[in-house]
């Protein structure tokens, strides 16, 4: 893994939570932008080198909206960046990480922010639910 590319935060409201962060990182949110297989609707922050991603949902069914009823708002997932996810997911696997979208049984998930991404289960990585992000190269 390269670094930590993100962190992903469960928000109720995002255009109040785009105010809030603007407010606290003294800078606006970059962009917007909705994942509609994932029933979400995400802003992204850039800080330094790394960002922060707001989540909505966009519907009932949404992951983000599971989690909201659960656990109420806050830090939903945190986000590695690496260079070649198909790998690193074999490797994970390997090492007993449970993969949540196994990309040899369903394919790899486009996510927002022009990624390939993969989530690990929390429960098998002491309750944080881990993301590895791959950029798309874009020709
Ligand atoms: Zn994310």
């Amino acid at each position: 893994m390269q670094k930590i590319e993100h962190i992903g935060i469960a928000v109720k409201n995002l255009e109040e939570s785009n105010i809030l962060f603007a407010k606290l990182l003294g800078k606006k949110h970059y962009k917007i932008e909705e994942v509609a297989s994932e029933g979400v609707k995400t802003s992204f922050f850039k800080i330094g080198s790394n960002k922060i991603e707001l989540l909505e949902a966009t519907n009932p069914n949404s992951p983000i909206a599971k989690f909201l009823e659960k656990k109420g708002e806050g830090v939903h997932h945190i986000a590695f960046a690496v260079t070649d996810i198909k790998k690193e997911i074999k490797r994970l696997k390997k090492e007993g990480f449970i993969v949540l979208n196994d990309p040899e049984i369903s394919g790899l998930k486009k996510g927002a922010d022009n990624k390939l991404v993969a989530f690990l289960h929390p429960k098998s990585t002491n309750g944080v639910l881990i993301e590895l992000c791959q950029e798309i190269n874009t020709k």
